[in-house]
């Protein structure tokens, strides 16, 4: 027996129709919350072709509308709901794993953090994922197939050309796996990879400490140590995935020999187990970067110390990168971040002495606003893309 074809020919009432729902969902995506004279300004539609497309989107439950007031009148303010396709973030770290769930214009819904096992599995650890992602999902009563994609990070470079995990990776049992192709299997959804730094760096610029800046490195300061480098909003990955390893510049001929298996490289001075380790003799094995940024404030000199060198380690490099790349905004983040001020001023410190003046002088080193939300807020922008390129956005007739 024939189906009736949902095909229609292009300029018919009905694709006009789709194509209009279709305009007015990707706008309210853009922009969260708008009204509907909004909607008619930015898409150029009229406002009753809006009205009555709002209407039957939110009987469908694809919208939401709700009373505001809008220039001292009262407006209707229209959303997406859920029922537009939610996307899922991933942010893998070296013992850490956080699984969100957002709404498409990437407003979390729900996360929740695990700690994993230095050395951990890729199918094993995306096995995890899948498990929490259900947690969440029924926590939040949506069901899995309104899920559009998932975006996930991963503390490694991302070669651009077959997304491959590379080398140096922080874990180790990850290097040379299509990590977005296993995933896609494993979850039985569409998967999007990107380096972690790089994402951090997305969101900063987009919705954080980088916002209005044409040009943002966002430096990623936990177990491993990277940059994302933002050129005019788009993330720059290089031929292989790999700009931005500042943590693997030599600072040391014959330094400690480092992951990447070269020696004296930027992360073997500064990443959190360095200063941790350095600290060890002082205050033993049990010590987190919180107890340490604690005990510099109250004065322990030890501590005070290593942060200080810290940022002086981070201000050469940053002062390198800011000749080579010349960003109007550095955005300090990742775990080494909570030392604020007591890194930041000794990192502007040795920035001002080792940089050419005409690239530091006017460059900002502010604090990722996200905090150690950077990652997984980039990877929903990640799956946001996936949302865009597969609308589950069933035509209203
Ligand atoms: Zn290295």
């Amino acid at each position: 027996v024939d189906q009736p074809s949902r095909r229609v020919s292009p300029g018919s009432p009905s694709s006009l129709k789709e194509a209009n729902q279709g305009r007015i969902v990707e706008v309210l995506r853009d922009s969260g919350t708008m009204t509907q004279a909004e909607i008619a300004r930015v898409t150029g539609l009229a406002p009753s072709t809006v009205s009555n497309i709002v209407r039957e989107l939110s009987t469908s439950g694809v919208l939401a509308v709700s009373p505001t007031v809008s220039n001292g009148r009262t407006a209707q303010a229209v959303r997406l709901t859920t029922d537009a396709g939610v996307i899922v973030g991933l942010d893998f770290g070296h013992r850490h794993l956080v699984v969100g769930i957002a709404d498409p214009t990437c407003a979390s819904i729900g996360e929740m953090r695990v700690a994993l096992d230095e050395g951990h599995r890729f199918e094993e650890s995306i096995d995890e994922a899948s498990r929490i992602l259900d947690v969440l999902l029924s926590e939040a009563g949506i069901d899995r197939s309104q899920v559009a994609g998932v975006g996930m990070g991963l503390p490694a470079p991302i070669d651009s050309r077959n997304g491959e995990v590379g080398a140096p990776s922080i874990m180790p049992g990850w290097i040379g796996v299509d990590a977005a192709s296993v995933a896609t299997k494993r979850l039985g959804l569409p998967v999007l990879v990107d380096n972690d730094a790089n994402l951090g760096a997305l969101a900063e610029a987009r919705w954080g400490a980088g916002r209005g800046a044409e040009n943002v490195a966002y430096l990623k300061l936990s177990d491993g140590v990277g940059a994302g480098l933002v050129i005019a909003g788009r993330v720059y990955r290089g031929r292989t995935g790999t700009a931005g390893e500042i943590g693997h510049a030599t600072m040391n001929d014959y330094g400690a020999v480092c992951r990447c298996g070269n020696r004296g490289c930027l992360e073997t001075l500064i990443s959190t187990a360095a200063v941790l380790g350095l600290l060890e003799p002082n205050h033993g094995r049990n010590l987190a970067v919180v107890d340490v940024v604690r005990l510099a404030q109250n004065g322990d000199a030890a501590c005070r110390r290593v942060l200080m060198d810290t940022g002086h380690f981070i201000g050469i490099s940053v002062a390198n990168l800011c000749n080579v790349f010349n960003p109007d905004r550095i955005v300090v983040g990742g775990e080494l971040a909570q030392a604020g001020e007591l890194l930041l001023e000794s990192m502007r410190h040795t920035l001002s002495r080792y940089g050419i003046p005409a690239a530091v002088q006017t460059v900002e080193i502010v604090l990722a606003e996200l905090g150690a939300r950077s990652h997984i807020v980039g990877a929903f922008a990640l799956a946001a893309q996936l949302h865009r390129e597969q609308p589950p956005l069933r035509p209203v007739d």
